[in-house]
């Protein structure tokens, strides 16, 4: 905490005094100034620059970044919701972040009135990363590990980990994808609906929660529904469930996976960002009929 008091008045960069060491505390305090003032350094290398065509390519100081790395692995914690805390919207999970912040301030550790709130950020479905204003909230909740917290009737694993690279997120992500199996059935007919839990289950495996039906974004007459599986049967995933009547009607259910291609503009499976039609519609006479009016998944969370 003591480091902190003198520095508040800082507002602009301090000037670029000569030496190693006197250098990286002026690289500190600029990663001060942007990632808790918001004030990006103008005065800062930007890097070896090459153009091509119209994108540019910089690559950064090594010493810089280390300093930046090692500045935000001190003040950054990354907040992990595991299991069914995944599935809280993001608005709740900012809340549960800030409320760690509250039992430190009502245990003495700051003065309320010098406290201010960090930033959190989403970096995936069950992943923020919380920069803290003070360095001790970031140790203290790293050096926790991890907790639970009940919400209504329910408990929700949170783990605590330091910043994590880019990297390190993406593998982060992939193992927490390997601990989850989820199949969502798109765009589902009436016709088929009635026997649809049933089944996936027998053509895939164990169903552990079937979530509430949604209707679906582009067809919003049909209704897609998630289920969370047994991982273990993550090798009998399917593409698609066909339904044939006794009249000779065959009628297809598509099935999603986490491997499914997703789209991160309109939230739909089976085509990439690039590939989307939303927001392209001028130039697309394909686009879908009856999905106009839609919102985007946005407003959602995730
Ligand atoms: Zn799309």
């Amino acid at each position: 905490m003591e480091g902190e008091a003198h520095q508040r008045g800082a507002r602009s960069p301090p000037p670029d005094p000569g030496g190693d060491r006197d250098e990286d505390e002026r690289l500190r305090e600029l990663m001060r100034l942007c990632y808790e003032e918001g004030i990006m350094p103008h005065n800062i290398h930007p890097g070896e620059m090459s153009i091509e065509g119209r994108e540019v390519r910089f690559k950064v100081n090594e010493h810089i970044d280390r300093v930046k790395i090692a500045w935000l692995k001190e003040h950054t914690v990354t907040v992990i919701f595991r299991e069914r805390a995944r599935f809280l919207p993001k608005k709740v999970k900012d809340d549960i972040v800030r409320a760690y912040e509250d039992d430190k301030i009502q245990d003495g550790s700051f003065e309320a009135e010098n406290f201010r709130r960090g930033r959190v950020k989403v970096e995936s479905p069950n992943v923020v990363s919380y920069v803290a204003k003070s360095r001790a909230i970031a140790s203290w909740m790293v050096t926790k590990g991890h907790d639970e917290i009940t919400i209504g009737q329910d408990t929700y694993k949170l783990e605590f980990k330091p910043w994590l690279s880019k990297a390190q997120l993406r593998e982060q992500r992939r193992e927490e994808d390997d601990l989850t199996f989820w199949v969502v059935a798109v765009q589902v007919p009436l016709d088929s609906f009635f026997y649809l839990e049933a089944q996936v289950a027998r053509a895939i495996g164990p169903i552990v929660r079937t979530h509430p039906t949604e209707p679906d974004r582009l067809k919003p007459s049909l209704v897609n529904i998630k289920f969370d599986n047994d991982p273990t049967s993550r090798p009998n995933m399917k593409d698609k469930i066909w339904v044939i009547t006794p009249e000779g009607d065959e009628l297809e259910v598509k099935l999603a996976s986490s491997e499914t291609p997703r789209c991160r503009r309109c939230r739909a499976f089976f085509h990439t960002d690039n590939e989307c039609r939303r927001g392209a519609r001028q130039n697309q006479p394909n686009s879908q009929p009856g999905g106009g009016g839609q919102q985007s998944a946005s407003s959602q969370g995730y």
